[in-house]
């Protein structure tokens, strides 16, 4: 009965397919994708990716050329699609046209992709990225934190709301190189008072899109100091790597948190 009643919903609002909008039938594991985007949708995890930030490589190559001179401070990560086309459009819609119901589909989406690393080596504990005051305010919701909760429950790992607090407006980041987005983003966030200790934690960031990595570096190295043992950094989509600029070590040099 429980089950008939948490299925009610369905009838008045039939799952879509997050990519082409099709109705299709309910699906209990929250994936909506129709079977034609099933099998013509190109998903990482059916691709050969970089095995430190996650894009796609050639056959036999582990690192890509960014990974083997950028020094990260998470340890690996994962993103079930590149960002373009009609994920792309999703997420636009998700974060700025209050299309919210799609965490579901992408949260779903995450789970998949993320289930099998999970399974190899369990994760401790979920957050997500945070989000400013100003946005929370603008905007009523942090997609992160939609996506994060749910992954959390699916795969029943606690999660940690408000894990960070970002405590400066930065600007927006869309048009800046990976270098300029550290700068941006230094000093922008800081743990909160009321996070409970990471010490030896594997631990999985969420967010929504992965781009140069600035973000999820430095809430790594956030993550890192409070003693975290293992950062997993998990989106939805990953800009493609050939936009980015390379980055040597000697630029992290200068970049202090
Ligand atoms: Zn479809
Ligand atoms: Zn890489």
């Amino acid at each position: 009965m429980k089950r008939l009643l948490s299925r009610l919903p369905a009838l008045f609002f039939p799952d879509r397919c997050l990519f082409c909008d099709e109705v299709i039938p309910y699906a209990e594991d929250g994936l909506c994708i129709c079977s034609d985007c099933m099998s013509t949708q190109i998903f990482l995890a059916n691709v050969h990716t970089c095995t430190l930030c996650g894009c796609p490589l050639p056959p036999e190559e582990h690192l890509c050329d960014t990974c083997q001179t950028h020094i990260h401070f998470f340890d690996r990560a994962l993103s079930c699609m590149t960002y373009e086309k009609e994920i792309r459009s999703a997420i636009l819609q998700f974060k700025f046209y209050h299309r919210i119901d799609l965490y579901r589909p992408m949260a779903a989406l995450m789970v998949k992709r993320v289930l099998p690393f999970h399974q190899e080596s369990p994760y401790d504990v979920v957050v997500c990225a945070p989000q400013s005051k100003k946005s929370y305010l603008e905007r009523g919701y942090n997609q992160a934190d939609l996506l994060a909760k749910r992954i959390a429950k699916d795969i029943k790992l606690p999660y940690i709301k408000n894990a960070f607090l970002k405590i400066k407006e930065t600007p927006k980041q869309s048009t800046l190189s990976y270098k300029e987005r550290m700068k941006n983003v230094e000093h922008a966030f800081k743990l909160n008072d009321t996070t409970p200790s990471l010490c030896n934690k594997r631990i999985i960031l969420v967010d929504d899109v992965l781009t140069t990595g600035a973000t999820a570096d430095s809430l790594s190295k956030l993550l890192k100091r409070a003693g975290a043992a293992y950062v997993l950094v998990l989106t939805v989509a990953a800009t493609e790597k050939d936009r980015l600029e390379t980055f040597t070590p000697e630029d992290i040099a200068e970049i202090t948190f």
